[in-house]
């Protein structure tokens, strides 16, 4: 592997080298790997990646979700093009497009009844955190350890599972988070407990979960998880927020919430909700508890609460995910690519059964987890012994994306794949070709 980057990749190690004199790190947002050393990338074109060296790759990264119509899509680029060309990026005023994708959104989603356009699904998740509390009076928030929520201080990740280590800790005084609890994955008794203990001190403003289990569901969530969250919610009287960022528009047009048939007060969105474009993020759900946004022109500021910021609900941004959305619709794309999502894990189930190899495949449509069983699943009734081994692991996973790589597939840090509607069977059967030579290595 390490002679396949040093023979074929020299204009990327240059480049990454260089970087690190003014990036810190030399790296600022990379999803895929970065040991040897990080690729760059010039072309990306649905479901293929082009490096700085000319070499293509599967892309199975998919700019970490977003992109569920394939990378760069033209229909949409398009469409956004003449958006640009009649306002600019942004103007700072209202524009018809972010009320088209507050429709769009509900069409789909009717849960979603009113939607606040942010810039990131970490503003989104701190937005509903800060709504929750207005709305609620309470200060509480309940997550699930192993659950990536953005990098705020409130709900920054590995919070306080005992014994594990607190991921992004460093710089957030632990005040921060002393009203943020943390719950072993899918422990519905400690939610419990958790819920009844908050109620003694004034009762909990949110219980935050990714609907399909922490981390994308890596550690898939039972079944009947959400609908129990969603029962001793109603119990406690806190809102259920689902953060939708990774599963909206992906497991279906009506995101998780539709395919676990379970209603949220609240959704945060990112990701695919600006099509792909910058600027992705917004919190939506039950019209009552959105009004603590307020709309900032009955000049009563006060009564409500701040969010947003200059580019906030910009017109580029909106219109890409009106646009992204109304597409992913006609074209069936959640469907399609949870189609190729299931080709990909059945084919890499093979190769594992072929070679006998310790490794686990598991997906929901278009996003599949590729782990070392050894690592992961074991230990999937012991969290903490889980939680723990995440150093490891985070080596093992980007040492394989790096082997994935130079066979010409790029996933995200080695143990997800996310399919889009350009992974044609052809592309799939590709792509397991080349997986099978990782494999005999
Ligand atoms: N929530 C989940 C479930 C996510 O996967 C992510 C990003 N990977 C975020 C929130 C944060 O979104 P953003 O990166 O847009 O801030």
């Amino acid at each position: 592997v390490l002679d396949w980057f040093d023979t074929r990749c020299p204009a990327s190690r240059e480049i990454t080298d260089r970087a690190k004199q003014r990036i810190p790190g030399g790296v600022q947002h990379n999803l895929a790997f970065n040991y040897p050393f990080p690729l760059a990338i010039t072309g990306a074109h649905g479901a293929h990646l082009t490096d700085l060296d000319g070499n293509t790759y599967v892309d199975f990264l998919q700019a970490g979700g977003p992109t569920i119509l394939g990378s760069n899509y033209a229909p949409v680029n398009e469409r956004v093009a003449e958006v640009i060309r009649e306002s600019g990026p942004v103007t700072g005023l209202f524009h018809e497009y972010e009320l088209k994708l507050a429709e769009s959104i509900h069409r789909y989603m009717p849960h979603v009844e009113m939607y606040r356009s942010l810039g990131s699904g970490t503003e989104a998740v701190m937005a509903a955190v800060r709504a929750a509390r207005a709305f609620t009076g309470n200060s509480v928030v309940i997550k699930v350890g192993g659950a990536y929520h953005g990098w705020s201080d409130t709900m920054v990740y590995g919070l306080r599972v005992p014994g594990t280590y607190r991921m992004n800790a460093k710089g957030i005084p632990f005040g921060a988070t002393s009203r943020t609890r943390e719950l072993f994955p899918h422990d519905l008794g400690a939610l419990k407990r958790k819920l009844v203990e908050n109620r003694a001190r004034g009762g909990t403003a949110a219980v935050v979960v990714e609907p399909l289990g922490p981390e994308s569901g890596t550690r898939p969530a039972p079944q009947d998880f959400n609908a129990r969250v969603r029962e001793l919610c109603d119990e406690f009287g806190a809102l259920l927020v689902f953060d939708e960022v990774v599963t909206g528009f992906r497991v279906g047009m009506g995101g998780a919430a539709g395919y676990f048939g379970v209603v949220p007060d609240l959704t945060v969105f990112g990701k695919a909700v600006a099509g792909g474009y910058p600027m992705a993020g917004g919190v939506g759900g039950r019209a009552d508890v959105m009004a603590v946004f307020g709309s900032g022109l009955d000049g009563k500021s006060g009564a409500h609460i701040q969010v947003g910021g200059t580019l906030s609900a910009n017109p580029l941004s909106c219109a890409a995910g009106y646009f992204a959305i109304e597409e992913m619709a006609r074209t069936n794309a959640p469907v399609v690519a949870g189609r190729a999502g299931d080709r990909l894990t059945r084919g890499l189930q093979r190769l594992i059964d072929k070679r006998g190899l310790p490794y686990v495949v598991y997906n929901t449509g278009s996003i599949v987890h590729l782990e070392s069983s050894g690592v992961m699943l074991l230990d999937m009734h012991n969290p903490v012994k889980l939680l723990k081994e995440k150093g490891p692991r985070k080596e093992l996973i980007e040492q394989m994306g790096a082997a994935y790589a130079a066979h010409g597939i790029i996933t995200l840090a080695g143990s997800r794949l996310y399919t889009s509607m350009a992974d044609t069977d052809a592309v799939v059967d590709d792509a397991l070709s080349r997986f099978d030579e990782v494999f005999s290595l």
